[in-house]
């Protein structure tokens, strides 16, 4: 069972969720896949076991082989490379380590060397089997590192991912694969403008899917109207605590908080199973 929890936007507390999710439902692993800025390790706070890096092989091209006949470019459908006159440009940024030029190259003059574009670490913290991505700084591409944390779970266990926001690539790589998405919002225009593309997202993927509603009861009806018009289940909702809001601001999850939270997060969970 995969449950992947996501939102159109950043800040609605989908890390909270996650992170609570996992504390409450018995042995289990969380895969923080929000590699840009993973941040589910504050409140889990896993004992670290190992960490590995992650890299990409990316094309190198021997000057001497390449006869500049640009086949290389022509198949790379990330715009990584360009051949200008006689030099072969290689934007290593912007690779996403097919492999095809290196295939399609008719002469042989390209090879591969890795390129490491993050790490990944690996951890335990009661029963919550812990991995999480880190991306190396000023890389742009996420989605080959949000791959590799997902290789790493171990099969056959409940599995939380902590999703990227939005509804880009690293989103759709995050929860694809899934057998259900939460999607984490809050009653405000930006929040239902925000869900309104993740359900289109969820949708296309063929995810099933609910929401939670964070901060329920500041901002407006909005979004219980186009759940309730969508025919989309509230599975929960979060009011605005004083008190969680001051545990959140020192890592420290709402289940410890608020033990009476942990009932509630086991029901979400419950309501899950049912639903899928
Ligand atoms: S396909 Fe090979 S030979 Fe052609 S430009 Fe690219 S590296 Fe050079
Ligand atoms: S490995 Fe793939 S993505 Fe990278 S440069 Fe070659 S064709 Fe483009």
């Amino acid at each position: 069972m995969i449950i992947s929890i996501a939102s159109g936007k950043g800040g609605t507390g989908k890390t909270t969720l996650a992170t609570n999710l996992a504390l409450s439902i018995g042995k289990c692993q969380l895969l923080d896949c929000d590699v840009e800025e993973p941040n589910s390790h504050i409140f889990i706070k896993p004992r670290l076991i190992r960490s590995r890096s992650v890299s990409l092989p990316v094309p190198k091209v021997d000057d001497k082989k390449c006869t500049y006949c640009g086949k290389c470019s022509e198949v790379c459908q990330f715009s990584a490379l360009a051949v200008i006159r006689k030099n072969v440009l290689v934007f290593q940024e912007l690779c996403h380590g097919c492999g095809a030029c290196s295939i399609l190259c008719p002469v042989d003059a390209i090879w591969e060397v890795e390129r490491e574009i993050g790490v990944m670490e690996i951890g335990q913290a009661g029963d919550v089997h812990f991995i999480h991505g880190l991306m190396r700084i000023s890389e742009a591409m996420s989605p080959p590192l949000i791959k590799a944390v997902k290789n790493e779970a171990e099969k056959d266990m409940v599995t939380i991912i902590d999703a990227p926001p939005g509804t880009s690539c690293p989103v759709i790589e995050a929860v694809k694969d899934s057998d259900f998405c939460v999607l984490v919002t809050e009653p405000t225009p930006f929040g239902l403008n925000d869900l309104v593309l993740a359900v289109e997202m969820l949708r296309i993927l063929e995810i099933p899917f609910a929401v939670v509603l964070n901060r329920s009861d500041v901002g407006d009806d909005k979004v219980d109207e186009y759940c309730e018009k969508e025919d989309i289940p509230i599975l929960m909702k979060i009011p605005m605590d004083r008190e969680l809001a001051e545990a959140y601001s020192e890592g420290i999850p709402f289940v410890e908080a608020k033990p009476e939270w942990k009932e509630k997060f086991a029901d979400l969970y419950n309501n899950i199973i049912r639903m899928v």
